[in-house]
């Protein structure tokens, strides 16, 4: 008895160390290494689809440099920035975020005073809403996360803007649009007309859309689609995961909606509620939305906002 437990034991604690360390994602660190160039005035740190990591961006113009999204807390902020002044050394650097969720604006803080953030005003109202809810959810999840987020705080914008804002960077323009609420009331998309490349936030990307705020819409998002598709980029970078060429994530987007949408409000109709509807369309989907968790947001989205019977 006593042998054989001894045996048994050490492979089973083994097997249950290899689950966990299989469950364990890397440590949410910007890897500065694997920066590129995407097109003439366009350079990315791709996240290596590593959670809470985000793909950072820089527009580099005559004149000035725009960082897009910092990594999560000033540790990573300061790795982003000391590539920004490798690519653009004394020029006027402008700081933009997809969203303000913590891995993409919990580093600008590490930027010097020089810098220039720019906020849409939707993502003031974020901040002032919801504050540093999600960094505290963050930071309770790994010792990692909670060292990366230690004294972590918003910065606050020096130019902030309504809808579109135009950022002449010498050479280069960056056209930043507040896109209202898709994942987030604040989600921002920035457009380099010259390079047909947009940073899509995570309005459009490999992964299911996540309806992220209580704020967000199934039908904004349509419309963000549309909207993102009329620009016809040829590179989309999205705030997480793989590059896309052309407008793939946008349209996989939309059928996904689409279907989600549709399901949903034939169960309204069917005077189901909204428990019963998120059951009955999580299973008409199958294996197709391997993510529940987002699949069950952007149904109950499209069940409020479908017409009542
Ligand atoms: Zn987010």
């Amino acid at each position: 008895m006593r042998a054989s437990s001894r045996l048994i034991f050490p492979a089973l604690a083994l097997m249950l160390a290899g689950a966990v360390a299989a469950q364990t994602p890397p440590p949410p660190i910007v890897k500065t290494e694997g920066l590129k160039q995407i097109s003439p005035r366009v350079h990315i740190i791709p996240d290596n689809s590593v959670p809470l990591v985000p793909n950072v961006g820089y527009v580099v113009g005559e004149k000035a440099v725009l960082v897009i999204d910092t990594g999560l807390g000033p540790r990573n902020g300061a790795a982003v920035y000391e590539v920004a002044k490798k690519l653009g050394g004394d020029k006027q650097m402008y700081l933009v975020t997809t969203h303000v969720h913590p891995e993409h604006d919990l580093g600008a803080q590490a930027f010097p005073a020089g810098t220039k953030l720019i906020r849409s005003n939707d993502q003031v109202k974020d901040i002032a809403e919801f504050g540093l809810q999600l960094a505290e959810v963050f930071a309770k999840r790994s010792a990692i996360n909670a060292e990366l987020l230690k004294d972590a705080n918003f910065r606050k914008a020096d130019i902030t803007f309504d809808k579109d804002y135009d950022l002449d960077l010498g050479g280069v323009h960056a056209r930043l649009t507040a896109m209202g609420a898709n994942h987030t009331t604040g989600d921002t998309i920035i457009w380099i007309d010259s390079d047909r490349v947009l940073f899509s936030g995570d309005i459009a990307m490999r992964a299911q859309p996540a309806f992220a705020s209580p704020h967000s819409s199934l039908k904004r998002w349509m419309a963000s689609l549309d909207q993102l598709e009329s620009l016809k980029p040829g590179i989309i970078v999205p705030s997480h995961g793989p590059t896309g060429d052309g407008a793939g994530f946008i349209t996989g987007y939309r059928t996904y909606l689409a279907e989600v949408r549709e399901r949903a409000a034939a169960e309204k109709h069917a005077g189901h509620s909204a428990d019963e509807a998120v059951a009955s369309v999580t299973a008409a989907f199958g294996d197709r939305a391997p993510d529940k968790g987002r699949l069950t947001g952007a149904i109950r989205a499209a069940y409020a906002e479908a017409p009542p019977k």
